[in-house]
């Protein structure tokens, strides 16, 4: 999922495709020129065809966009951060830097999409119409028909209502402002999102039974996507409840036993592995400044030979790519941050002095002591 085209900014919301858009591109083409156009507007040029499917896989990638930008900018405007749109396989994905904080909020922003959707079928329908209604060649008018199809289509399938899809936010939202509260939302929607999961995977599995291979296969795929995105989803949002009043100086360990970075990695596994139970040091140079950070993983990688001979420096992680914290941070914030750099140690610092280390065990900790509360 990061790695990706940039197609650029609108309305200062950033623009990402997932290379699995350049496929689904070329079957939606591919599908138009060959099958759907030939079907409804026979005996035209296949260069009419194949310029009616690539300009219709183009608005309908368009739409797609559509569809997200109506979320994001929805989003900011009620105060959520918008991270950017992704266009990949299944469509697209806003990324929001938070989650709303009102149902009403959370509403708002998941009705935008579909009713994008369900907007602009209506008016490629209307287009459609008009258009065969002034002569326009049928190609063009069956290019437009399907635009109009496909948009229902996408409106209507993002509204069922389990998570992760539109409808399992807008049933999350309208559990939330019921019970007034949220994780209570998230459950129902992540249950009908299961539930709505196995019964496009048991839809998928009729249908490769009956001989539909291509399609079975298509929704059992859709099925199980919608079920780790579900489970995902769930998880995090649960995570984030747990340790929603969990700061990093609730967990660091303060004041970490430091190495000197001018030293080698003998001198650093002799008088300070050796010698103290931490499996990661912070390497501070003669100026007192923190230069980076060693783990006992990397200490281990030098040959014994070359040990003496090899300033730890040249083997630690420096200090750029070690992730950082503050210590009123939320946790869970820094949870996410340390995925994304797959990295299993944060540095925190305090008006730019070192104050303390996270480690994996002290998240791990914490995590199961929330869980331990609130079960
Ligand atoms: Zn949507």
């Amino acid at each position: 999922m990061e790695t990706g085209i940039r197609l650029g900014r609108i309305a200062g919301i950033r623009i990402d495709a997932n290379w699995s858009v350049l496929v689904v591109f070329w079957l939606i083409s591919w599908a138009l020129a060959t099958v759907t156009l030939p079907d409804r507007s026979p005996d035209e040029a296949t260069a009419v065809y194949w310029l009616g499917g690539i300009v219709g896989a183009l608005i309908f990638f368009a739409s797609l966009l559509m569809h997200e930008l109506a979320h994001a900018l929805v989003a900011r405007s009620r105060g959520v951060a918008v991270e950017g749109i992704t266009l990949w396989l299944f469509g697209g994905v806003s990324k929001l830097g938070d989650e709303p904080d009102s149902a009403g909020d959370e509403l708002r922003i998941a009705v935008a999409g579909p009713a994008t959707s369900l907007g602009s079928a209506g008016l490629f329908y209307l287009l459609a119409w008009g258009l065969s209604a002034a002569g326009a060649p049928d190609v063009a008018v069956e290019t437009l028909g399907w635009l109009g199809l496909v948009n229902l289509l996408l409106g209507l399938f993002n509204l069922l209502p389990g998570a992760p899809l539109d409808g399992g936010r807008v049933l999350r939202a309208l559990v939330w402002r019921r019970t007034g509260d949220r994780l209570e939302g998230t459950r129902a929607a992540a249950r009908m999102g299961r539930g709505l999961a196995y019964g496009l995977i048991g839809l998928g599995l009729v249908g490769v039974a009956m001989g539909g291979l291509v399609t079975g296969l298509w929704f059992i795929f859709l099925g199980w996507f919608l079920l780790s995105a579900a489970r995902g989803e769930e998880s995090s949002s649960l995570l984030r409840a747990a340790l929603a009043d969990v700061r990093v100086r609730d967990v660091m360990t303060p004041d970490p036993t430091v190495a000197p970075a001018d030293a080698s990695v003998d001198e650093v596994i002799e008088s300070y592995v050796m010698r103290y139970r931490f499996s990661g040091f912070p390497l501070v140079g003669p100026d007192g400044e923190i230069r980076g950070l060693v783990s006992l993983a990397q200490l281990k990688r030098v040959p014994h030979e070359a040990r003496h001979t090899t300033p730890v420096v040249g083997v630690a992680t420096s200090l750029d790519d070690v992730p950082k914290a503050r210590p009123e941070e939320g946790l869970y914030d820094l949870i996410v941050r340390l995925s994304q750099a797959e990295s299993l140690r944060a540095l925190v610092f305090e008006d730019g002095r070192m104050v303390g280390i996270v480690t994996a065990t002290d998240v791990t900790r914490a995590i199961d002591i929330a869980n331990l509360v609130a079960s």
